[in-house]
């Protein structure tokens, strides 16, 4: 028996047509997988069907997986409650709207209609494969969505960096198939021209340039090839046209995607045969480097490059630093200097005994050297600090994480009294028997700006539900208007004694 798949995407079908092949088969019990809602018997549908798009969305999100276990080893669980932390429920068709996402339990994609033209999202390669992507990187680092703590990660780098993860999943999940890197490498056989693979959800695109207009942050494709430079995220407009880098999170992701795939062409590049095989092998090369750092690098403020020197380290441990040229430069061509592997060198003694590694978390560092860093990043005596450890080019280390609450107040009707949780991570390692900081001290003030101009983003894009406009939308019978979404990506939840914003869902579509 065989299904219709799309490899790509509905609107790339004259570069990658639509083909009969036989469906991937049901993954293994005690292997994360997908329970796929509304399943039919396997058979040759056509493409707007609700029948297709089951098994259209089904082999999309086992292609992603597939692509990333080939990378990183075989998933046992996803990040998501329930009884079971082994299916991800998937919805291929949710509902009428213009979007696709992810909310740590579940991927739902939509159906939306202009001027007699449907899109499905979860028709889509590129969109499953991204929302694949979410949940793959919040199965191995749950904190960057931050709803450990019941709140939102509310740093502009992080939450572009979780976009542009998506995007990487959906770009190497394109490149995991013979046929379409042989397609690829035809119309561009360095990497180097505009192509099909590098451009991601273009009918979700066009869904919303029909709808919205051209205007519209999401009316083009997001491009991997590109030559967005790196800024800093507080001195970016908060919104704007798709050409425009904006601080907005899909917008900026754009920058460190731009990084991930010239790693991939400078690797593919250096090589002696540039064959659809050899390219592969350059996006399995780094893909690898790319997960093992989102594994480990520290949540900082500027965690591009702190993805990208972890992306060094990892390449100087698995490869003997072989490919250290092409991932700087790819970094150095976005504006993101990644320097010397600097990132775990001493740069103050601090005080108390060098960190217990193998201690339990509560006792790594010594109460001393927690004191010492408390006090040298300005923290209330008695706050929470979250100590781990993880090993970084080969080098164990200790991570502590403060959790700095920053007012919201002044940024919106509804957000006064309202405070977001940014983390403050900072590296400790050993020099001889001593404790000694390894990274730069976080400064309030930047941890401050940095929030703030993330959640004015939100603002912009209108994606926070706030009470106010709550009440309005009831008011008016929850009719969604062409501006205001109807799937807000965050919201304001009571935790403790604190109003705090939190995060709902990463949402990939109109916003
Ligand atoms: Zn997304």
């Amino acid at each position: 028996m065989a299904i219709n798949f799309i490899p790509n995407d509905p609107l790339t079908l004259a570069s990658m047509p639509i083909r009969t092949q036989a469906p991937r088969p049901d993954r293994p019990a005690g292997a994360a997988g997908f329970s796929i809602q509304n399943p039919v018997a396997e058979d040759l549908f056509a493409q707007g069907t609700p029948d297709f798009l089951f098994w259209q969305c089904r082999e999309a999100a086992l292609m992603a997986l597939e692509t990333w276990e080939s990378l990183a080893g075989t998933l046992a669980e996803w990040g998501i409650p329930g009884p079971d932390p082994t299916r991800l429920p998937v919805f291929p068709n949710d509902g009428l709207e213009l979007n696709a996402y992810y909310d740590r339990e579940s991927l739902r994609f939509f159906e939306h209609s202009t001027a007699g033209k449907s899109t499905f999202s979860g028709a889509s390669t590129d969109v499953v494969a991204h929302e694949t992507g979410h949940a793959l990187l919040d199965a191995v680092r749950p904190d960057l969505m931050n709803r450990i703590l019941g709140g939102a990660n509310p740093l502009p780098e992080i939450n572009a960096f979780h976009e542009s993860f998506g995007d990487c999943v959906a770009f190497l999940t394109a490149l995991s198939d013979p046929d379409t890197r042989a397609a690829l490498l035809a119309v561009a056989p360095d990497l180097g021209t505009a192509n099909f693979v590098e451009a991601l959800m273009e009918d979700l695109a066009d869904g919303v340039l029909r709808f919205l207009g051209p205007d519209h942050p999401s009316a083009q494709p997001r491009r991997a090839l590109n030559n967005f430079q790196w800024e800093l995220p507080t001195l970016l407009p908060a919104s704007g046209p798709p050409a425009v880098l904006t601080g907005e999170e899909h917008s900026f992701s754009r920058v460190f995607t731009g990084c991930f795939h010239d790693t991939v062409r400078n690797i593919f590049n250096s090589g002696q045969d540039r064959t659809e095989g050899t390219l592969w092998t350059a996006a399995q090369t780094a893909g690898k480097l790319l997960i093992a750092a989102a594994r480990k690098a520290p949540e900082t403020a500027r965690f591009f490059q702190a993805v990208g020197r972890a992306m060094v380290l990892e390449d100087q441990t698995l490869n003997a630093g072989a490919h250290r040229d092409a991932i700087v430069r790819a970094f150095d061509g976005h504006g993101i200097r990644l320097g010397s592997a600097a990132m775990t060198a001493p740069r103050a003694a601090l005080a108390g005994g060098a960190p217990r590694m193998a201690a339990a978390v509560g006792s790594v560092l010594t109460r001393a050297t927690r004191r010492d860093l408390m006090e040298r990043m300005g923290i209330q005596p008695g706050s929470r600090m979250v100590v781990d450890t993880l090993e970084l080019g080969g080098e164990p280390l200790a991570k502590a994480v403060y959790h700095r609450s920053v007012s919201l107040t002044g940024l919106a009707a509804g957000l006064e009294g309202v405070v977001a949780l940014a983390p403050e991570p900072v590296l400790v390692g050993a020099v001889g028997a001593r404790a000694a900081l390894l990274s730069a001290l976080p400064e309030p003030v930047t941890t401050e700006d940095e929030v703030r101009s993330y959640v004015s983003t939100l603002v912009a894009a209108g994606r926070i539900e706030l009470p106010e406009g709550r009440r309005r939308a009831r008011r008016r019978g929850a009719v969604a208007s062409a501006t205001q979404s109807s799937l807000p990506t965050h919201a304001i939840r009571v935790r403790g004694d604190q109003k705090v914003l939190v995060r709902l869902r990463f949402l990939c579509g109109r916003h």
